[in-house]
C-alpha cells in the first residue's frame, strides 16, 4: 500500500475511534485507490487524501416529538455534508434503530463515489435518525417527521443538499418530510428532496430505479460472459423498496427469483416468488413475511439463517449492512453461485468478498451497483428544474444506459490496472479520479 494512504487510514483510525463501518468503508475505498496513487503520487499533493475522509460538515440534533399517548420522546437526527467537489450533497435518510454516526459517516462516505459513478453532477451526503416507524402509527411518524424536518430544513436546499429516502424512509416520510419543508420555507421548492409521489414533484420509476438497476447491471454482468438472466436462479434478501424491485425486474427477465427476508426471518420459495402477494403483504399492509408462507404451498419460512443457503445462480443481497458474512459466501460459492450484486450499501463483509474473489465468482460492489437510485433521483431533480414530466419508458430507458456505462467504465478502469473483471477497483478508481480531479481544480477548502 502507498505510505501516503497508509497514513491517511492510521490517521482515520485515531481520529474516528469506536467507528468500525466507517473504518470498513474508508480501507475499501483506499485500498484500491492506492493503486491509483502509486502510479500517479500527484493525486494525493495538497492533502487531498487527508480532505477526502473527512466530512465537509456533520449535523447532528435533537428530535423531539410527540408519541400518540401524549408522551414525549426523544431521538437523535444526523446529516453527514461529505463532499460537495461534484455538485449538492445527494444522499438518503435512514430512520432506524441501528443508527448512529458511524452509519450514517459510513454510507455518506460510500456515497461520494456511488453519485460520482453516475457521471452525474452530485456531491455525496447521508443523514437519519435512531427513530425506528416500526409499530409506529402514521400520527406518530408525521409528528416525527416534522420535527426532525423543523431542524434539517436550516441545512437543505435544491442548490445544497437534496436528501432521498432509505431503511424506513419510503413516500410516505418523504411526504411528510416535504410538506413541513414547505410550511417552513412557504415555497415550492420540489427539487430540494426526492422520491416524492408523482403529482407532487416525483419521477416516473424513482420507486423502481434501485432494484431495476441492480438487476440491470447483474443482467451487464452476465452479458459479458455470454450468458443471460432468463432461466437464472436468484435469492433476495430483503422485501423492502429495493428488493421488491429487483425481483419484479428479475422476473421481467425470465430468471426466477425464490428467496426474500426481512427483520424477522427469511422465505424460501421454490416455485418462484408470486410478487403480487408479496407486494399485498409488504408494501399493502407493512406486514410480515412469514405471512407469505402462510399463503403459498410450498413456501417455507424460516426465522433462522439466511437466504444464502439456497442454491443460486445470482445472489443479490438488497436488506442491509454486513448481511452475508465468510461463511455465507462459502455456501453460495460451493453452491455454484456465479455473481453477486449488492442491492444494499455494504451487505458483504470484507470477508466475504475475498472468498468471491479466491472461488471466481464476480462480484459488483453496492457504490456502482444499486447506484440505480441515485441517478434518478438526479433525473427526478432535472425534470423539478425544468417544471416537467418524463415518462415511464423515457426514465427506465435513462437508468438501463447509465447502469450499462457503469458497468463498462467499471471494467474499462479494472483493465487500466491490470485487474481485469475487479469491479470493486474499477468502480472505486473510476469515480476517486472524477472527484479528485474536481477537488484539485477547485483548491484547498
Ligand atoms: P426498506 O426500508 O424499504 O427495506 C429494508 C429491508 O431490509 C426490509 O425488508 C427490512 O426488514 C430489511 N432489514 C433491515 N434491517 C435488517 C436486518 N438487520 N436484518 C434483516 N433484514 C433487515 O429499505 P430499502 O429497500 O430502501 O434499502 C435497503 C438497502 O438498500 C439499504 O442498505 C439501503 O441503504 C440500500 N439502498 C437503498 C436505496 C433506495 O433507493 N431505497 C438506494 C441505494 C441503496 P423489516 O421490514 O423487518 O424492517
Amino acid at each position: 500500500m502507498h505510505p501516503q494512504v497508509e497514513r491517511t487510514l492510521e490517521e482515520v483510525k485515531r481520529r474516528n475511534p469506536g467507528e468500525p463501518e466507517f473504518q470498513q468503508a474508508v480501507f475499501e475505498v483506499l485500498n484500491s485507490i492506492s493503486l491509483a496513487v502509486d502510479r500517479d503520487p500527484s493525486l494525493a499533493d495538497h492533502a487531498l487524501l487527508e480532505r477526502l475522509v473527512e466530512p465537509e460538515r456533520q449535523i447532528l440534533f435533537r428530535v423531539p416529538w410527540v408519541d400518540d399517548s401524549g408522551t414525549v420522546r426523544v431521538n437523535r437526527g444526523y446529516r453527514v455534508e461529505f463532499n460537495s467537489a461534484l455538485g449538492p450533497y445527494k444522499g438518503g435518510l435512514r430512520f432506524h434503530r441501528s443508527v448512529n454516526r458511524n452509519i450514517i459517516k459510513s454510507l455518506g462516505f460510500e456515497q461520494i463515489f456511488k453519485n460520482a459513478l453516475t457521471g452525474q453532477s452530485l456531491g455525496g451526503g447521508k443523514g437519519g435518525s435512531d427513530f425506528d416507524p416500526h409499530g409506529k402509527s402514521d400520527w406518530e411518524v408525521m409528528n416525527f417527521c416534522q420535527a426532525y424536518m423543523t431542524e434539517l430544513s436550516r441545512h437543505i436546499g435544491d442548490k445544497t443538499d437534496v436528501p432521498a429516502g432509505d431503511i424506513g424512509v419510503g413516500q410516505r416520510e418523504i411526504g411528510f418530510l416535504f410538506g413541513q419543508y414547505r410550511r417552513l420555507k412557504n415555497r415550492w421548492e420540489t427539487g430540494v428532496l426526492t422520491g416524492k409521489g408523482l403529482d407532487w414533484g416525483g419521477s416516473h420509476a424513482r420507486r423502481e430505479a434501485t432494484g431495476y438497476g441492480v438487476v440491470f447491471f447483474a443482467r451487464e454482468m452476465l452479458l459479458k460472459r455470454g450468458e443471460d438472466l432468463e432461466g437464472k436462479i436468484v435469492t433476495v434478501s430483503g422485501s423492502g423498496n429495493v428488493a421488491i424491485y429487483a425481483i419484479e425486474k428479475a422476473l421481467q427477465f425470465g430468471a426466477k427469483p425464490v428467496t426474500f427476508s426481512d427483520s424477522s426471518g427469511w422465505v424460501y420459495d421454490p416455485d418462484g416468488v408470486d410478487l403480487d402477494l408479496l407486494k399485498e403483504i409488504k408494501e399493502g399492509r407493512r406486514g410480515r413475511v412469514a405471512e407469505y408462507a402462510e399463503r403459498r404451498p410450498r413456501a417455507e419460512f424460516h426465522a433462522e439463517g439466511r437466504p444464502w443457503s439456497v442454491p443460486c445462480h445470482v445472489a443479490l443481497p438488497c436488506a442491509t449492512e454486513n448481511e452475508l458474512n465468510e461463511d455465507d459466501a462459502r455456501e453460495l460459492a460451493k453452491n455454484g453461485c456465479e455473481i453477486i450484486a449488492e442491492g444494499a450499501n455494504m451487505p458483504c463483509s470484507h470477508d466475504a468478498v475475498e472468498v468471491f474473489a479466491q472461488s471466481g465468482i464476480l462480484f459488483a460492489p453496492g457504490k456502482a451497483a444499486n447506484a440505480g437510485g441515485v441517478a434518478v433521483s438526479s433525473l427526478e431533480m432535472e425534470q423539478n428544474a425544468a417544471r416537467a414530466r418524463w415518462t415511464f419508458q423515457e426514465v427506465e430507458g435513462n437508468l438501463a444506459e447509465i447502469m450499462r456505462d457503469i458497468h463498462t467504465n467499471c471494467l474499462e478502469t479494472a483493465d487500466e490496472y491490470a485487474r481485469p473483471g475487479d469491479y470493486v477497483v474499477g468502480a472505486n478508481i473510476r469515480a476517486f479520479m472524477r472527484v479528485s480531479a474536481a477537488m484539485h481544480a477547485q483548491g484547498v477548502f
